[in-house]
């Protein structure tokens, strides 16, 4: 049995005796299930709350909503943990959510051919603001907010209380103002990684690292776009892989048969990382094309010399910054689809993808509608991709699936 408790600095009394108290406009909501506190319900100051406090949510009126911590993060303030009133956000808790969590993930730890996949999904597995992937039995927590990271004993106690046998665990702390990753040895403890590890995906083998910066060579959420690309659409095809980070997908594609494959990304370290994907796979690399490049220029480079792909893969950045320029997937998404347009061959296919949570599939479709009209092509949509199962998510949250992938045909 376990009997974990919250190892925090303040007593529980004090903690549990804070409030927080929402608009009555923005009550409603939350009682239905929404578990992010925004900044703008917020009703009155929260400047009697510290990062990692647990407070109760009540309305104006004075109802209780539930119960949750305080944590700066994007929009919000804090999530929302339970609606019982007498529930005890302790190791306790911790230890149910992840047990339940694990139950839920049972098939991909029995998979032979894939290790590595989203353990704990933040709010979709009830606690927002911190997610646990696997990699081969290496685990990494994120942590999305100093708030949270204020229960990183607890949590890692409750890890230890599943019956999960694992290498080590590392973190990655994505917490400064701007939400973005704090530079650090991400070790934490068990037996140090010696990294790259290889894990599987499929039957894909792909090279990952979890304490060099704040990517880890594969993004896990694409994991069922990938064995498409492979099993339905790569054979035969010369494949495009716009902002190919390692080439994840070009991987993919190469092992579907595609006749031949070609990376862009602006970083200097992709081409090696790319490199090291191909080899994990062993696939001659010299077959395929890498290039560092700006995918715009590319784009014009294409067009001079009048090439012609017949899959093209776009997943870029929700936000980018190069030296020549920005690039936001709300503002330029429609202009980079009328861009591949231009390159794609009669009957080719383009894999559109954004993981921005700045808008809906159906704003997306109306980019890809935009793009063709603009460009006086036809197109039709073959299939849709949203987040996989382990990344769980909640009807109450539609924000939180966030990945929109559209496989569409040019006519
Ligand atoms: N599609 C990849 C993940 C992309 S991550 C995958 O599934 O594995 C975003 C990548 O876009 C980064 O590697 C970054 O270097 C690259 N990038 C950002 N702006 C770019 C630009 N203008 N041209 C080319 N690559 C760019």
């Amino acid at each position: 049995m376990f009997y974990g408790t919250i190892r925090e600095s303040k007593t529980k009394e004090e903690c549990t005796m804070k409030l927080l108290t929402v608009k009555d406009t923005f009550a409603g909501k939350l009682k239905k299930g929404f578990p992010l506190i925004e900044k703008d319900a917020l009703s009155g100051s929260s400047a009697h709350l510290t990062e990692g406090d647990l407070f109760d949510v009540t309305s104006e009126k004075g109802e209780f909503i539930g119960k949750g911590y305080y944590g700066l993060q994007n929009k919000g303030v804090g999530w929302v943990l339970s609606r019982a009133r007498d529930e005890r956000i302790d190791g306790r808790f911790f230890l149910d959510k992840l047990k339940k969590a694990a139950e839920a993930r049972a098939h991909l730890f029995k998979a032979s051919d894939t290790t590595a996949f989203r353990l704990f999904n933040g709010e979709g597995d009830g606690i927002g603001g911190v997610t646990i992937d696997f990699y081969d039995g290496y685990l990494l927590i994120q942590w999305y907010s100093k708030g949270i990271y204020a229960y990183k004993d607890s949590l890692i106690e409750a890890i230890d209380g599943l019956e999960l046998s694992y290498k080590a665990i590392y973190e990655k702390k994505r917490f400064d103002t701007a939400g973005q990753y704090v530079e650090d040895d991400d070790f934490v403890k068990g037996e140090r990684g010696d990294f790259p590890v290889i894990v599987q995906e499929n039957g894909i083998q792909y090279a990952v690292d979890l304490n060099d910066g704040a990517m880890t060579g594969i993004f896990l959420d694409q994991r069922h776009v990938r064995k498409a690309i492979r099993d339905k659409y790569a054979n035969g095809r010369r494949v495009l892989n716009t902002f190919s980070y390692t080439g994840a997908f070009s991987v993919a594609a190469a092992l579907g048969g595609a006749e031949k494959t070609t990376s862009v990304d602006v970083a200097n370290r992709s081409l090696a990382k790319t490199i090291e994907q191909f080899s994990a796979n062993g696939i001659d690399y010299e077959a395929h094309d890498i290039k560092v490049m700006d995918v715009f220029k590319y784009f014009g480079y294409a067009e001079k010399k009048g090439l012609a792909f017949d899959l093209i893969i776009l997943d870029p950045p929700s936000f980018a910054r190069t030296k020549k320029r920005t690039f936001s997937a709300a503002k330029d998404y429609k202009n980079l689809l009328k861009e591949t347009i231009a390159i794609t061959a009669k009957n080719g296919i383009i894999v559109a993808s954004t993981n921005s949570s700045a808008f809906n599939m159906k704003k997306f479709k109306g980019f890809i509608e935009a793009a063709f009209k603009e460009t006086n092509e036809s197109y039709d949509i073959l299939e849709e991709y949203t987040l996989p199962e382990d990344f769980k998510t909640i009807p109450a949250f539609k924000e939180g699936n966030y990945l929109k992938v559209v496989f569409l045909r040019k006519k």
